[in-house]
């Protein structure tokens, strides 16, 4: 399935494992333990224009001064996967780009769940939250895009503006597209490489450290479960395949919500007050990460 840099990953069992990730946000966090699914009755129906009233949340971008806060100086670079009019550029999307150790299509569109709700405007709505979060503690926030270019960027260019905004951390959200029954989140990782333009030497454990806060979070904030297909239930799985996290030189995961293509994990992915959720585990782990 059409999902970018979002290929069925390897499986290898992860040496961190989720509770480990628990203990290190349990130290400050009450209430952790990865509690039982919670399934969000009335689930927001797909529905043009969904987005656009949660992207109208108070954000304080632009010209308005970021409030002073506890992320006051950090900069975080959050990168919505897809964009909704990749569908429409496919010769474009599908040109190969050079992510060092070889070469890949630009991007792709994404998965969808069964009633047609998009990876892409699902990636821009959880963005858009987590923006709201992150700029509300004092984080200088930029998205790598909003909609607001026809298609992209592509893989290489996402990874381009983490780098060059120095970002102190990126994030690029994701959903996935596997099988009926495979259920819950993931962060991945980025593996060791080094070939071509891609030197991962010096952000493999500081992306760790961050994949490890977020997953943490994320599970405590939305109940869901570690993935049950990928990374043996750690919540974390690690990639040399995905040229956003080889081409990047400072500390990034990408992180899967949830499998768009359940029918359970689909109930929560398109509930407003879920994303929600998902949005403030993923900031909590990545302020985690900046307070050390
Ligand atoms: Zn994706």
């Amino acid at each position: 399935m059409p999902y970018d840099d979002c290929p069925p990953p390897t499986r290898r069992a992860r040496p961190l494992s989720v509770a480990a990730a628990l203990a290190a946000v349990c130290l400050t966090a009450a209430g952790c333990g990865g509690g039982p699914e919670t399934g969000e009755a009335g689930a927001a129906s797909p529905r043009p224009g969904a987005d656009a009233a949660t992207s109208a949340a108070p954000t304080p971008t632009g010209k308005q001064p970021l409030p002073k806060g506890p992320l006051t100086g950090r900069t975080v670079v959050i990168d919505p996967g897809h964009n909704p009019g990749n569908r429409d550029h496919t010769r474009e999307i599908n040109e190969q780009v050079d992510i060092g150790t070889g070469r890949k299509e630009c991007d792709t569109t994404g998965t969808a769940t069964n009633d047609g709700y998009a990876e892409a405007r699902f990636t821009l709505d959880v963005s858009h939250r987590l923006r709201a979060l992150l700029e509300a503690e004092g984080a200088r926030v930029r998205l790598t895009h909003d909609a607001d270019r026809p298609f992209g960027p592509c893989i290489d260019e996402r990874a381009r503006i983490g780098n060059e905004a120095k970002a102190d951390a990126v994030v690029s959200v994701h959903a996935d597209g596997s099988a009926v029954g495979n259920r819950g989140f993931h962060v991945i990782l980025p593996a060791g490489v080094k070939g071509g333009g891609a030197d991962t030497s010096k952000i493999v454990k500081s992306s760790a450290d961050l994949g490890a806060r977020i997953a943490g979070h994320f599970a405590r904030t939305t109940g869901s479960a570690p993935s049950n297909y990928i990374g043996g239930n750690t919540g974390l799985d690690t990639r040399d395949d995905l040229g956003g996290l080889n081409l990047s030189t400072v500390p990034k995961v990408f992180v899967e919500c949830g499998n768009m293509r359940d029918p359970k994990d689909a109930a929560l992915l398109t509930a407003a007050s879920w994303r929600q959720k998902a949005a403030q585990g993923l900031a909590d782990g990545i302020a985690g990460y900046l307070k050390g």
